[in-house]
């Protein structure tokens, strides 16, 4: 019996236990973790650090409403905004509701100036949530289908592509809402000049630029944020899976241009930045200091970027590898499903961004020796799958 709504086209298999990259099923096999419960796992399983902080907030205060003030959810505001250069945050508990309410601010942001813009273009084969803005601002038809009418006000543009986006703008747009590396999507990133571009003409029209780093922020690509290998600041910054290491949380920051559109009752969340969940965040962000994750990230995302250049050399249907730091896909010509089943039968867990790409997703301290175990898993199971 199972009475769960019939959402998730499951994996046959259930994890019962963690620690660092490694989970157990209810058999007791082990697996490589290469997943982090999509990217949200940042410093792998049971961590002492964040087991020892949870433990110690929940017998000490889980929640107490927003109604007070919340010493835990100042402290975590002040350190995202240093690491980040915006002005303000605002908590919640997932990235839907971060995109949710950086398209609210938006508008606001613009009611407030008395200019009627509420357009918002996003990218195809972008992804922002299932709430019904966020799938009208997501680029992917299949997502939408039964759901009509969505909201109105989002258009979308190819990615990486100035000129459409260029023609896209009209004197009712808004913002420009844009994942600095697609996860969802494929595993596509930006180019750096591109985000540069983008930020010019936001700048040049009045727009407000939206970065999502639901995905690729947290230290995911080797820098605290993605936007940072191309330099651009946004007005808006989104954020949630690896925010927690676990623990539900989002956060949508803006600079002290924007955030003041905000005001007490134009926006809120009961459970956003409870103090379970923000302690939890705090100490992510520390450890990530603390370990030195970020230039771990990077070191360890060149060796296995240059393993897994190699299986394109090995086998015919490997195409191209995608990504940075540990957001990375790899690319086939035929469908990876299967790779992805022979992966887990061998121990190592993978997911796929679209029907045709591994995408991998580690803690951002795994070892180089789980690493190496894990990818000679999915050179075997590439050759299983296709011989
Ligand atoms: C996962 C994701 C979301 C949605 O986050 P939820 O927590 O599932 O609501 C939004 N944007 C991006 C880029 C994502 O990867």
């Amino acid at each position: 019996m199972n009475h769960v709504m019939n959402t998730y086209a499951s994996y046959p298999l259930t994890l019962t236990r963690g620690a660092g990259s490694r989970v157990f099923d209810s058999d007791g096999k082990v697996y490589i973790d290469f997943v982090g419960g999509i990217a949200v796992n940042t410093l792998g399983h049971a961590h002492p650090a964040l087991v020892k902080a949870i433990a110690d907030q929940a017998g000490t205060m889980l929640h107490c409403s927003n109604l007070y003030h919340i010493p835990l959810q100042i402290q975590l505001a002040n350190k995202l905004c240093a690491l980040s250069g915006m002005g303000a945050a605002f908590f919640c508990n997932s990235g839907a509701e971060a995109n949710e309410a950086a398209i609210k601010l938006a508008r606001k942001f613009f009611y407030d100036k008395k200019e009627n813009r509420f357009e918002i273009i996003t990218a195809i084969q972008s992804f922002h949530g299932r709430t019904m803005h966020t799938l009208a601002a997501t680029g992917q038809e299949k997502v939408k289908i039964g759901f009509s009418p969505l909201p109105a006000g989002f258009s979308h543009v190819p990615y990486n592509d100035l000129d459409a986006l260029n023609a896209a703008i009209t004197d009712r747009t808004a913002a420009i809402m844009l994942e600095p590396l697609q996860g969802e999507g494929g595993v596509n990133l930006a180019n750096a000049e591109y985000l540069r571009q983008v930020r010019t003409i936001c700048d040049q029209h009045g727009l407000l630029l939206i970065l999502d780093e639901v995905q690729s922020g947290i230290g995911r690509t080797g820098s605290m944020f993605a936007s940072e290998h191309s330099g651009v600041r946004p007005d808006i910054l989104t954020l949630a899976k690896g925010l927690g290491g676990g623990v539900p949380i989002g956060s949508m920051l803006a600079t002290e241009r924007v955030s003041p559109a905000f005001s007490p009752g134009t926006h809120g969340s009961t459970f956003g930045g409870n103090p379970l969940s923000c302690r939890a965040a705090l100490t992510v962000l520390e450890t990530i200091e603390t370990e030195s994750l970020l230039l771990h990230v990077q070191s360890q995302s060149q060796h296995m970027q240059l393993r897994l250049q190699s299986f394109i050399e090995q086998f015919d249907m490997v195409q191209q590898v995608r990504g940075q730091g540990f957001l990375l896909g790899l690319a086939f010509n035929v469908d990876v499903a299967p790779v992805i089943t022979r992966c887990r039968e061998l121990g190592l867990l993978v997911l796929s961004a679209g029907p045709q790409v591994v995408r991998m997703l580690p803690a951002l301290n795994i070892s180089q020796q789980l690493i190496d175990e894990g990818l000679d898993i999915l050179q075997q199971a590439i050759e299983d799958s296709f011989s």
